[in-house]
């Protein structure tokens, strides 16, 4: 096997294909597939992925390969088939899907040490090489010509440890601890020195005179109710002293978890269990979609699920939306599992990321807990893949590779022969249509814990609140409720959901929103020409000056931001404290986890915030919860628009009332007679699909129809609207006559970093030869994209329609 098939780092067209390259004789044997090396490309070096070695290639005269980046592949060989396979799916570039499936830790441009792990064992010229140092670069090995070889072989022995230098932008972390040099009997003294005024000072002598030991300053000030002043008044009258330590960043450290065990099933749980145990002992694909409300023990189903695979000797993989992916869910999992647990979250970084991940290729773990590209952990066992709240949208990578994690944990399922489990309160349409055509197999956990009720829904007509007169965000009833718990010391959550866009035109006196006659979606409002759009069909008006309804005047564009709620609301209720949440305030890492801290300690009576709390939180005295504007997620010019307002409200309300105390919440709505504001009123879910399957039905939207968006940008809107347009013709031309070829149109973000944005639609039931179609359109245009900056994005499976 002296030849390699390679994927070279070069994203385009022509070179999405396999390379040949002859192994060079000091490589033989050393290369494997599924390893990085560096090969010759035209007049550079590229970095490539090996796919295949053979003894037999069809061109002569192939040039060498240069290096070798890897000692252990980096994918296994169902990984590079999972590779192919989505490639093909989402008709992306080989390269794009392979970079999309590693950490980014592994991206070409790190460099590489050896660490010499033990003495005993390692070669003689190894041991020359190291000359007595405990590491040397990778540089330095290959450069000295280094047999790979051997290396390959005592890393596979242990003896020495491959490790990526990860440029890390993050300064070292400094914590602040706070102690006192005086003696006890001195700080009675001073105590009885200060004024009785100083109550605050007091105090915190008071508990240094008991407890001398440092203590983390943070924790000082939220144990006595103290403040940053108190305590510096007290370091520079030399009572107390501060050090800044510096603190090892190991976010996930296991004695952080208080171990748990698996908790006695209620009867819902264990029927439920029974299917899965079935499963996972017979080792047949199969996915399963677990429907249960909010509060069910979802959770629970899984723990127990992941603990049965691992007792046969198999792996797990657990997909959580990254929003939700917080503190309190890592918890439940290493709690029960421990260091069993590798978890994958973005926030960390790249590093700490990397690291996560070679605990899972060194089998140093059984599990994994993590956001969307977890699904491609290099597992080579698997005994079972859970997608919680499958329902997610960030499920679905937006950028190429444009694939759904949903589909890759199926296929995965089939290739290692175990079960997937869907999970969600509100599951798609798409899902629980196949559950009820048997294709999935559905399970129901119809009741909360210790039969909990779900919290009572009101909602309240915004309309009428404008009558009678109330101009604020707020409704008379809620701010009354808000009032009520201050008062009773309990906690509130109010949910505003804001996409950043305030695209739809509404009537503010009785709630019409304008729609497109063909489309049943809001129209989009254009600023430019004062126009209003369809930017699935491109139906066109003017934007109207008064409401074609009830001529009220009141007709504008809607939407606000959480940093205005957040004034209005002091304003109004000057007492609370609020912790506001969104993309401004947790950009910061670590500032997530703060703020859910600060709400979870009571240091604040209201979280404000958008999407980001609508999921997973988990806070026993959170009775009431607040939605402020229902309507902006219900007219974003989107089919799904009316599902995501039902999942939306349906998650927002699982957050009250989950222990003991009942909860309660308020909708503040201008359609309160909307099908998915009413079912989600009354937690009606098989109500709320019934009704929206009509509407899916009878607008050729999926699950009955499937859809492919194509989206062309360039900075020239001529090019764009003729290109779009000739992608239209084409496609109309060679699909069958059942598809349907919508646009072209602007897309409802006309102009993304000057580039001017217009798509067109397919609406289809079966085109098998869609794939190569638009493979050949693409390649029509392609001297267009390699050298006059046009763009041609392809989605198979269009979840962001903007
Ligand atoms: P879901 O994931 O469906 O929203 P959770 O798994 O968060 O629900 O469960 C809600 C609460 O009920 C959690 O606090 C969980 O610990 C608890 N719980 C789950 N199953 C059981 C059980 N069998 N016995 C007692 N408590 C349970
Ligand atoms: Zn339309
Ligand atoms: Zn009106």
């Amino acid at each position: 096997m002296n030849i390699a098939k390679v994927i070279v780092d070069v994203p385009a067209t022509q070179t999405n294909r396999l390379f040949d390259y002859n192994i060079p004789e000091y490589l033989l044997g050393a290369i494997k597939e599924g390893m990085r090396v560096i090969v010759p490309f035209g007049p550079r070096k590229v970095m490539g992925f090996v796919m295949e070695l053979t003894d037999h290639s069809d061109f002569d005269q192939l040039k060498d390969i240069v290096d070798l980046m890897d000692v252990v592949p980096v994918f296994t060989k169902e990984l590079l088939d999972v590779g192919k396979w989505l490639t093909e799916k989402t008709l992306s570039f080989y390269i794009s899907v392979f970079q999309a499936m590693l950490p980014q830790a592994l991206k070409a441009t790190y460099k590489k040490e050896l660490h010499k792990l033990t003495n005993e064992g390692l070669s003689d010229a190894l041991t020359k090489m190291f000359a007595g140092r405990e590491f040397m670069s990778y540089e330095e090995f290959t450069e000295r010509k280094g047999d790979y070889r051997k290396l390959q072989q005592a890393v596979q022995e242990g003896l020495i440890e491959i490790n990526y230098l990860v440029k890390s932008k993050e300064t070292k972390k400094k914590e602040t601890f706070i102690t006192t040099n005086l003696k006890p009997f001195q700080l009675e003294e001073e105590i009885a020195n200060l004024s009785n005024q100083a109550t605050k000072q007091k105090q915190l002598l008071e508990f240094f005179a008991e407890h001398p030991e440092p203590i983390l300053q943070s924790k000082l000030v939220s144990r006595l109710h103290t403040s940053r002043s108190t305590i510096k008044q007290l370091i520079d009258k030399g009572f107390l002293v501060e050090n800044k330590v510096e603190v090892y960043r190991n976010p996930y450290q296991e004695e952080n978890y208080e171990r748990t065990t698996a908790l006695p099933l209620t009867e819902e749980q264990h029927n439920v269990m029974i299917p899965i145990y079935e499963n996972l002992k017979s080792g047949e694909e199969a996915v399963f979609l677990l429907h249960g409300v909010t509060g069910s023990g979802k959770t629970e189903v899984y723990l127990q699920s992941i603990q049965r695979a691992l007792e046969n000797g198999k792996e797990a993989i657990v997909l959580v939306p990254e929003i939700a992916l917080t503190p309190q869910m890592v918890k439940r999992f290493k709690g029960r599992f421990g260091s069993k647990v590798a978890v994958l979250h973005s926030a960390l970084s790249a590093g700490e990321k990397y690291d996560e991940w070679r605990k899972v290729q060194r089998k140093e773990v059984q599990v994994v807990v993590g956001a969307r590209s977890a699904i491609f952990a290099p597992f080579e066992n698997l005994g079972i893949i859970i997608i919680d709240e499958e329902h997610e949208t960030s499920y679905k990578q937006e950028d190429h590779p444009r694939y759904h994690a949903r589909d890759v944990a199926i296929y995965r399922g089939e290739q290692h022969s175990c079960p997937v489990i869907l999970g969600s309160a509100t599951p798609t349409l798409e899902s629980f249509a196949r559950a009820q055509k048997g294709v999935y197999k559905l399970l129901s956990l119809t009741k909360r814990m210790n039969n909990a009720s779900m919290p009572e829904v009101q909602l309240i007509d915004m309309r009428n609140e404008l009558h009678m007169g109330n101009r604020s965000m707020f409704s008379i009833a809620l701010k009354d409720k808000i009032e009520d718990r201050l008062e009773k010391g309990e906690q509130i959550v109010l949910f505003l959901n804001r996409r950043g866009y305030s695209t739809f035109v509404m009537c503010r006196d009785c709630g019409y929103v304008i729609e497109c006659p063909h489309c049943d979606i809001a129209l989009t409002y254009h600023r430019n020409n004062e126009s209003l759009k369809c930017h699935y069909c491109s139906y066109e008006m003017t934007m109207p000056t008064s409401c074609p309804d009830c001529e009220s005047k009141t007709i504008r564009y809607f939407g606000t931001g959480t940093q205005k709620v957040e004034e209005a609301l002091t304003q109004l209720i000057p007492q609370a404290r609020v912790v506001r949440m969104d993309v401004d305030t947790t950009r910061r890492k670590g500032s997530h986890e703060k703020l859910l801290n600060q709400f979870g300690n009571h240091e604040a009576d209201i979280l404000l915030g958008t999407q980001m709390i609508a999921k997973g939180l988990d806070f026993p005295t959170v009775t009431l919860v607040g939605v402020l504007a229902a309507d902006s997620l219900l007219h974003l010019p989107d089919f799904r628009a009316s599902e995501k307002t039902f999942q939306l409200l349906t998650q927002v309300s699982g957050r009250a009332g989950r222990h003991t105390l009942p909860g309660e919440v308020i909708v503040q709505t201008y359609s309160p007679d909307h099908y998915s504001v009413e079912f989600a009123k009354t937690y009606n879910y098989e109500g709320f699909f019934k009704k929206e399957m009509e509407v899916r039905k009878t607008f050729h939207y999926p699950p009955y129809y499937y859809l492919t968006l194509i989206t062309v940008a360039h900075p020239n809107q001529v090019k764009v609207i003729e290109t779009t347009k000739k992608i239209a013709q084409l496609l109309a031309k060679h699909l069958s006559s059942e598809a349907n070829v919508l646009g072209p149109t602007p897309s409802p973000l006309t102009r993304i970093k000057d580039r001017y944005r217009y798509q067109c639609m397919v609406k289809y039931k079966n085109e098998p030869n869609q794939r190569k179609i638009i493979k050949r359109i693409v390649t029509f245009f392609e001297d267009d994209i390699r050298q006059n900056d046009l763009q041609i994005s392809v989605d198979l499976q269009p979840y962001q329609l903007m």
